[in-house]
């Protein structure tokens, strides 16, 4: 049996329960419990507040764990990290007040910043060669400025609305993040052989997450030089066009590689390109 800490409620939740079922694995969930076992694979769940789950798969008390990277290297925890899982993906940022004037993060010496992740904006301010007064707070930094607390804040930030709605502007990157798979460093065989069947189902998913089927119309004269700007592909589907001298291309991607050659592949010729997501792929 596996023991994995998941949080209990909040931005890691839900994905992380998503990805458990994706691999296969059924348990009964319910808000009020706090562990659950799984019916048809060897893992115990326990849900917490994702700031113990570091400290408590360090301990042993989980074996494993999911967490985000910002919390994980802020505990200073971070060799517990197995992989990253692609999800919760956010990035720590330091914001001031928007009409505050800021060239850059020299202007932050001397000044007052709230955060509720030290020693992450500590490390960041030392590599920058600044001295500030930090302020540790737990909950509600990007009010700090408005209430006369601090000169500037450094919290979490994806799309960057909070900090617009508190009148602040995102100034400086101090840690980019995303949700990490986290394992104790004595697991025995045992619990080393079903973390190594549990990765192989992540493994599987993530690569049924990632491809994608893409589709593309193109002259017959560009065809050689758009299947060798797609990377992976053997050898592309391709069929005739009811239209003279042109062929529609089928093949499978990775997405991430797609959005990176897109302009080169217009710019080749490929028209009405269809890119669509692909249920099961077994290699
Ligand atoms: P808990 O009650 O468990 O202590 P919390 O309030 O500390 O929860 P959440 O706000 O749920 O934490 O965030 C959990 C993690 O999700 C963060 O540590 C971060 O890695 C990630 N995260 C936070 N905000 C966002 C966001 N806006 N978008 C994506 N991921 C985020
Ligand atoms: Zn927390």
């Amino acid at each position: 049996m596996l023991r994995l800490a998941i949080q209990k409620s909040g931005r890691l939740s839900e994905d992380s329960l998503n990805l458990i079922r994706e691999c296969g694995i059924s348990f009964i969930s319910s808000t009020l419990k706090l562990k659950t076992e799984s019916t048809n694979f060897p893992l115990e769940i326990l849900f917490l507040r994702d700031d113990d789950i570091p400290g408590y798969v360090a301990d042993g008390v989980a074996d494993i764990g999911i967490v985000g990277e910002n919390v994980l290297v802020e505990e200073g925890k971070q060799q517990l990290a197995v992989e990253k899982l692609g999800f919760s993906k956010c990035r720590l940022s330091l914001a001031v007040p928007k009409g505050a004037s800021y060239d850059s993060v020299q202007d932050l010496d001397g000044k007052n910043i709230a955060t509720s992740y030290p020693n992450l904006l500590q490390a960041y301010l030392q590599e920058n060669g600044v001295t500030a007064q930090i302020h540790t707070i737990s909950g509600s930094v990007e009010i700090a400025p408005s209430i006369g607390l601090a000169d500037a804040i450094c919290d979490i930030v994806s799309s960057g609305s909070t900090l617009i709605s508190n009148g602040l502007r995102e100034v400086e990157r101090v840690f980019k993040s995303e949700a990490v798979l986290i394992a104790n460093e004595n697991l025995n065989a045992e619990k080393k052989q079903i973390l190594e069947k549990l990765l192989f189902r992540i493994h599987s998913v993530q690569r049924a997450q990632k491809a994608k089927y893409i589709l593309l119309n193109a002259p017959n004269e560009s065809i050689s030089e758009i299947s060798a700007l797609l990377p992976g592909v053997k050898s592309p589907t391709i069929l005739p066009l009811a239209e003279e001298g042109w062929s529609s291309l089928h093949s499978v991607v990775n997405e991430d590689d797609f959005w990176e050659i897109i302009e080169k592949i217009k710019d080749a010729g490929a028209q009405g390109i269809l890119v669509v997501p692909i249920e099961k792929m077994i290699i």
